[in-house]
């Protein structure tokens, strides 16, 4: 099967919002094992977007489109496809009580616009959308299918996985699984030399990225069916989880504050942290991990060189033992204020080099049963020094849990 992306909205085309839909579709399609083949961004134009149906027809077996279906007169999508099938529209009335009842819910009167939101074609079925008024369209015709899908990428997801994925997980006759490992403390150059008896392997295939929280090392199966391509990742990661594993801290969508919040609700402790020029980065991350209020005490933010100083802090970290110090005292400040089990202080102190930044990040952790003190050099933009900052703090804070 050939497919083919549309995504529709003239705001594309001026640059205003960026094409998420594209990419989500297209890393769909490859687990599927369906081939992309052409991916196009058009107005909300009815001439051209008829070409670009057209042509798509011409060319390929599956065709997605991705907005367009509002209630506004610049949502043509399903006007423009029923017109490319020579097909008439006409109001569904389940749809129509659909709409209206989920106006109902929220104690609104339907628009009379979203009435064309329940309008369909005789070869389309409509493609439910739980958390929009838009429905989506399925349409088989002539051994053709186009999944018209609305633009909101958050409306887009839960269709795709309930409806859309299914459907031509049917008709795929391979299927593609993934599973990323996780790595801290490796160079990208080490986990590739590590990996290398695999590299050139071509399935299950492996790839490194290096991304802010360290190294990812993507596995790759394609098989026949998803037992096959499961048992394929399964036996390909535990070969790598050998050689890899002290380095490893977590899969797929894991997340550093995520591994370290579970260790501090299985452990019973919690954690408050200190930071200057991180500014609030890590106790941000830290609330956003699940059951963060069971666990995360607080933090606190000093920037000002005579708070610092009145903390008994030394605002210039001119050495690299001031700016353990420094953190290390951060560190127990914080777990003492804030009454927590665990403190950490984290400090960064930059230099301009050139472009970027030359930063030094100091990291402490008092447990109260003496406190631990770690130092790292890094350079870049100073957005890049503080989030890896944030994820080295992480890291570290994962470590000390791990060998507790
Ligand atoms: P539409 O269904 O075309 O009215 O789009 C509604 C909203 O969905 C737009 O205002 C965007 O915020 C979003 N949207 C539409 N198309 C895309 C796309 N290709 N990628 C990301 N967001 C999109
Ligand atoms: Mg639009």
């Amino acid at each position: 099967m050939k497919a083919e992306i549309i995504s529709v909205g003239t705001e594309l085309l001026l640059g205003e919002i960026t094409d998420t839909n594209t990419p989500f579709i297209a890393r769909q399609l490859a687990m599927l094992g369906i081939d992309l083949y052409y991916t196009s961004i058009v107005g909300d134009n009815c001439e051209r977007l008829l070409d670009a149906l057209r042509q798509a027809w011409q060319r390929s077996d599956l065709i997605i489109t991705t907005g367009g279906l509002g209630p506004t007169q610049d949502d043509i999508t399903r006007e423009v496809i029923a017109e490319s099938l020579g097909e008439t529209i006409a109001i569904d009335p389940g749809l129509k009580q659909y709409i209206t009842d989920f106006f109902a819910r929220r104690g609104l009167e339907m628009p009379e616009n979203n009435i064309k939101q329940a309008a369909i074609i005789p070869s389309a079925t409509a493609i439910m959308n739980p958390l929009g008024t838009a429905p989506g369209w399925w349409v088989e015709k002539d051994g053709h299918i186009i999944a018209a899908l609305p633009g909101p990428p958050g409306e887009i997801l839960p269709m795709w996985e309930k409806e859309v994925f299914p459907r031509l997980e049917k008709r795929s006759d391979g299927i593609i699984l993934s599973r990323t490992i996780k790595i801290w403390g490796l160079s990208e150059a080490k986990v590739d030399e590590l990996a290398a008896p695999f590299l050139s392997v071509p399935n299950p295939t492996v790839a490194t990225y290096a991304k802010t929280d360290g190294i990812h090392l993507r596995i790759t199966a394609k098989a026949p069916d998803k037992r096959t391509a499961g048992k394929m990742l399964a036996e390909r990661e535990s070969d790598r989880r050998a050689v890899l594993g002290d380095y490893i801290w977590g899969v797929d969508e894991e997340t550093l504050e995520n591994v370290v919040g579970q260790s501090l609700v299985s452990q019973g402790l919690t954690l408050a942290v200190a930071e200057s020029f991180t500014g609030g980065l890590l106790a941000y991350t830290l609330v956003m991990a699940p059951e963060s209020s069971s666990f995360f005490k607080g933090g606190i933010i000093i920037t000002a060189d005579d708070i610092k100083t009145a903390w008994g802090l030394k605002p210039e970290l001119s050495s690299g033992r001031v700016g353990a110090e420094t953190a290390a005292k951060m560190a127990s400040l914080v777990r003492a204020r804030l009454e927590a089990d665990i403190g950490i202080g984290i400090e960064l102190y930059t230099e301009p080099d050139g472009g970027t930044n030359i930063g030094r990040v100091f990291v402490a952790i008092d447990t109260g049963q003496g406190g631990q003190s770690l130092v790292q050099n890094y350079s870049g933009r100073p957005r890049q020094l503080v989030r890896r900052a944030v994820q080295h703090a992480l890291f570290d804070l994962r470590n000390l849990l791990t060998s507790r």
